[in-house]
């Protein structure tokens, strides 16, 4: 079985509502850019990435030299020819080998007549659970609805999720207004979910003083972890030494030099494990086996999916043993997917691992023409700039807060 053709669909998913997160915002939609490898035996395999509102087809398309006539079974082989590590200065393609092992495991998955979490060491639970994941957003441009600002508003948005799709753990996006207002908020939802289990995630734009004292602020609630509060290995090394709750990152330790570096210094105690980020399902497993060792936590982390990629977080999910925590996932926040059946369900805060072969989701391609439509329509967005404040940079640490009050209308053009 050879390679013999990589194609590429940008597509532009709609959201319930923008996004805000402390580097800018989702601009109430995602663009992800959709593989297709297929094979000289008619096998099509499905890969997905995204990232920064921003099309990735003409670096998909540029594989094609590279992967006609090779093998889909040879991953390591595929490796070292589009993501060799020491050729990385010059064209960094983690994310990009990431997709086409999706697609490829997708492949062998399909020939061979079993699911991908079977090639990978077999499933050992057959749903992965889900944490809410609650970002401040704004409404919707059209509909006006579903703005999260106040703390009222988050607590009702959790409560709906939570009634919606039986979440027991709840993680907040954070790092867009003053850390005492998203403290308040936290506390908040503390108090009115106290069966449940709570995590906060700043994206590192705080000071380590900052990280500190929210960190030592939120002591004894039902904390899971506290997430990327500072940037840097050596700040979440200062803050750890100071609060007691476990830090999480999904952001400075994403490959195996750091993780040996947290490892023989620990910084961190929960690693977040991206299919993407860290290049593909198994160096997830990989990476998730040198914490088994170290007794570190692992979680599965979402870098903002749709089906394909969420199929590989549920491969991933099954086959960890040691996995201590609820997944993330932006997925409940999407209103369609473009694989066959729509949105996968979840029930009881939890997705089950799909059991056709291979990824287990096949392409609806009509999904995939409309959205495609509505790519080329709007166009990419820029993930790291705040159509509600023009002009707006953050700093790290970042003391360009939004203001919790601000409730002018934002007009995103759709
Ligand atoms: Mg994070």
């Amino acid at each position: 079985m050879r390679i013999q053709d990589v194609r590429a669909t940008t597509v532009t998913v709609p959201l319930e509502a923008p996004l805000r997160h402390a580097n800018g915002c989702h601009w109430g939609r995602f663009v992800r850019t959709i593989v297709e490898v297929e094979t000289d035996n008619g096998l099509i395999g499905l890969g997905e990435m995204g990232g920064g509102g921003e099309s990735a087809e003409a670096v998909f398309r540029s594989m094609k030299s590279y992967l006609v006539g090779h093998d889909p079974a040879r991953l390591e082989e595929m490796r070292f020819k589009i993501a060799n590590p020491t050729a990385s200065l010059y064209n960094n393609r983690t994310q990009v080998a990431a997709a086409l092992e999706f697609a490829c495991l997708d492949i062998l998955g399909q020939a061979w007549g079993v699911p991908v979490s079977e090639i990978l060491g077999g499933r050992v639970r057959d749903s992965v659970r889900f944490a809410t994941y609650s970002f401040f957003r704004y409404p919707d441009s059209r509909s006006g609805q579903g703005e999260v600002r106040t703390i009222d508003q988050v607590i009702r948005y959790i409560a709906d999720t939570k009634e919606r799709f039986g979440f027991t753990t709840h993680k907040i996006k954070g790092g867009v207004f003053p850390p005492d207002y998203e403290l308040e908020v936290y506390r908040a939802v503390a108090a009115a979910f106290p069966q449940d289990s709570l995590r906060f995630d700043p994206n590192a734009v705080w000071s380590t003083g900052q990280a500190i004292r929210f960190g030592q602020a939120i002591e004894g609630l039902r904390n899971d972890y506290l997430e990327d509060p500072v940037f840097g290995l050596d700040g979440m090394r200062r803050t750890r030494q100071m609060v007691r709750v476990p830090l999480a990152t999904n952001t400075v330790v994403v490959d195996f030099e750091q993780l040996a570096t947290n490892a023989l210094a620990p910084a961190v105690d929960v690693i977040l494990l991206d299919t993407t980020f860290w290049g593909g399902i198994r160096p997830c497993i990989k990476a998730a086996g040198i914490c088994e060792t170290f007794r570190l936590d692992v979680a599965v982390h979402s870098s903002g999916e749709l089906g394909i990629q969420l199929a590989t977080m549920l491969h991933l999910g099954a086959v960890l043993p040691y996995l201590s925590f609820a997944a993330d996932a932006h997925y409940h926040h999407l209103k369609d997917d473009i694989v066959e059946g729509g949105l996968l369900p979840y029930r009881g805060g939890a997705i089950r691992v799909p059991e056709g072969p291979g990824l287990g989701v096949r392409l609806n391609r009509d999904k995939l023409a409309e959205y495609h439509e509505l790519y080329l329509r709007l166009g990419n967005y820029p993930y790291d700039q705040d159509p509600g404040r023009p002009g707006w940079v953050p700093l790290v640490p970042n003391d360009r807060w939004a203001d919790p009050e601000d409730d002018h209308p934002v007009k995103i053009p759709w």
